[in-house]
């Protein structure tokens, strides 16, 4: 495993592990000691996954069973939109994650969409920063003018910005504008979320039969190759394995650049600029 230096001086594992779309309690908690169990040590959650709390069960069961202690853990949780209008609201908000997740601190909390009012929610996860109830902030899906923007005003830079990067939406435009701000990029959905024949596709598998390593393990050694941070998510133990065992080869820079000319230039999972897919985002909770 490698580790990067984020805005604050502490490291963060390159790759952890996601827990979108686990609603099951009972399930999650098994999932998450299972990955730190495997040798995650960056776990990925959020308000709005509704499983704050199976999360912190499986990392206390975990460093119960002496897998790992919590300072070698790193976790991740956002808030939500609907948290966003107030700075209070927001710095109530980690409060209430950090409860469900019965922990002191976070290691990070992300903003979870540049929506509602995100200067004032910014201003409540910079209160919260300062308490020491998270290790560092950052946010999630700031496409690159919403970011400069953002940083042209705050007083805490982000320390990450998680947004969708993978060989089929490379964005390597909004990376190098995160680089110039010292914002390290993080990859949700570093497996295309399964989309886009990802798992079959021949090109990921040409290059993998050179390496013994299957299309996920390409594509995710693409991305933290190019200094992406990576969180991908799976319910299996053996893909957890596959998933995490891509640190004892490198792409070739021919490789890297076949791979980047997979790029669609246009997610398929979501669209900000749609003002459809707002209206979606407000009503989900
Ligand atoms: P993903 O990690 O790209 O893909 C997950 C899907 O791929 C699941 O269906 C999983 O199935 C499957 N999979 C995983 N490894 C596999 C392998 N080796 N072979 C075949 N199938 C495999 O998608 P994601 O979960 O959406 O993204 C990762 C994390 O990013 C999330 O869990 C969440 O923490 C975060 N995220 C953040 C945002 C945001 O707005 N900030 C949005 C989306 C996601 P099984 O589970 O059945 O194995």
């Amino acid at each position: 495993m490698e580790f990067i230096t984020l805005n604050t001086g502490d490291k963060m594992p390159l790759e952890g592990f996601g827990v979108f779309q686990i609603p099951d309690a009972a399930q999650c908690e098994e999932v998450v000691y299972n990955a730190v169990k495997t040798g995650y040590r960056l776990i990925d959650t959020a308000t709005a996954y509704g499983n704050e709390e199976a999360v912190g069960k499986g990392v206390a069961r975990a460093v119960r069973d002496g897998i790992a202690t919590r300072e070698e853990l790193f976790i991740t949780t956002k808030v939500w939109v609907s948290d966003m209008g107030k700075e209070e609201d927001a710095y109530q908000a980690v409060k209430a994650s950090l409860k469900r997740l019965d922990m002191d601190y976070a290691d990070l909390i992300l903003l979870h969409q540049p929506m509602n009012d995100y200067f004032a929610a910014y201003r409540g996860i910079t209160k919260a920063y300062k308490e020491g109830l998270a290790k560092a902030i950052g946010v999630a899906n700031f496409y690159p003018a919403i970011l400069a923007n953002l940083c042209k005003t705050v007083e805490v830079i982000p320390a990450v910005n998680q947004v969708e990067l993978h060989p089929y939406f490379v964005q390597e435009g909004a990376i190098e504008n995160m680089k110039a701000y010292g914002v390290v990029p993080q990859a949700w959905g570093p497996l295309a979320e399964g989309k886009h024949g990802i798992f079959t596709d021949a090109q990921l598998t040409a290059i993998g039969d050179k390496y013994g390593k299957t299309p996920a393990q390409i594509a995710l050694r693409w991305n933290v190759q190019r200094g992406v941070s990576i969180i991908p998510k799976s319910i299996h133990v053996e893909r957890m394995e596959q998933n995490i065992d891509i640190w004892d080869f490198a792409l070739t820079e021919e490789e890297m650049e076949q791979i980047s000319a997979k790029d669609l230039r246009h997610s398929e999972i979501v669209n900000h600029d749609d003002p459809a897919f707002v209206k979606f985002i407000y009503n989900l909770h």
